[in-house]
């Protein structure tokens, strides 16, 4: 239960806030604003003009506070990562969730997360000293508790000199993803793959140079994938076909 609300208008401001006890930072508010026992404080971050997506030189600067619908809308957005939005959520939950917010509230079933940990996305952080600290996607979803003590996420940075792939087996269309896939390859070959559709956080399968072995990579990073959902076995096969077809 919220009990405070805060809106700073300055990044200062809103560190000084969070370093209180039980006081966390609030984007779209999707998941802060669900009925909890817990008594807490909210930092509502929409004042501190974080939601700019620009583009420069071979990255694509995406502030924490931007939509995922806003980003979803960005010119030249790789079709990859378009169909990993749109399978992330329906129009309601893309216009309110923000990019940081969805990332801290993910899963291993989120296509947002496993496609931006396919393409190596780079994490700023804001600490409450105002330093920053840039992290890899793939070093800050496993930790992301600890790592993100007293901390806000204020950017997250995506490569464009890239092409990328994401494909899913789901029940339906629209239903969660009971294995999906991301693998994106840069120009001087490096290859990396990335599984999602259980467990807590995405798994990296692959990243290296070349294709060489990607579906025993798969297969590897899904060998103790049951859950309620499905066997490891079943994923472990599912898991090679994706990433197949990601590289196709
Ligand atoms: C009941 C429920 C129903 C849901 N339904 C759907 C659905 O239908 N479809 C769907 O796709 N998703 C759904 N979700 C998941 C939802 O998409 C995510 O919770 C949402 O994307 C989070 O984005 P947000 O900006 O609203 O995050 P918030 O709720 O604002 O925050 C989520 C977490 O991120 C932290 N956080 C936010 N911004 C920052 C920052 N800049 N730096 C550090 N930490 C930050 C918050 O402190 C909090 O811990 C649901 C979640 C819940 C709880």
């Amino acid at each position: 239960m919220i009990t405070t609300y805060h809106r700073p208008k300055t990044l200062t401001e809103a560190l000084t806030l969070i370093a209180q006890p039980k006081t966390y930072p609030l984007g779209g508010g999707i998941q802060l604003s669900q009925f909890s026992d817990e008594a807490f404080k909210v930092v509502d971050l929409q004042a501190l003009a974080l939601n700019g997506i620009s583009k420069k030189g071979s990255t694509l600067e995406v502030g924490a506070t931007a939509t995922l619908q806003a980003l979803l809308e960005t010119p030249d957005l790789p079709d990859s990562l378009k169909k990993a939005i749109q399978h992330e959520a329906s129009l309601n939950t893309r216009n309110t969730a923000t990019v940081a917010g969805t990332l801290v509230a993910s899963d291993g079933r989120s296509p947002f997360a496993v496609m931006m940990m396919a393409l190596d996305a780079k994490i700023t952080l804001r600490d409450t000293n105002n330093e920053e600290e840039n992290i890899q996607i793939g070093d800050l979803l496993p930790l992301r508790e600890e790592k993100l003590q007293k901390k806000l996420i204020t950017q997250i940075s995506i490569p464009t000199n890239t092409k990328s792939a994401y494909e899913y087996v789901a029940r339906t269309p629209a239903d969660k993803a009971i294995v999906c896939a991301a693998l994106t390859q840069w120009s001087a070959g490096r290859t990396r793959l990335v599984l999602g559709g259980w467990s807590t956080s995405p798994a990296l399968a692959m990243d290296g140079k070349g294709a060489e072995g990607i579906e025993a990579a798969a297969k590897n990073a899904a060998h103790d994938a049951t859950d309620a959902w499905a066997s490891a076995e079943y994923r472990q096969d599912v898991a090679a076909t994706l990433a197949q077809r990601c590289l196709a």
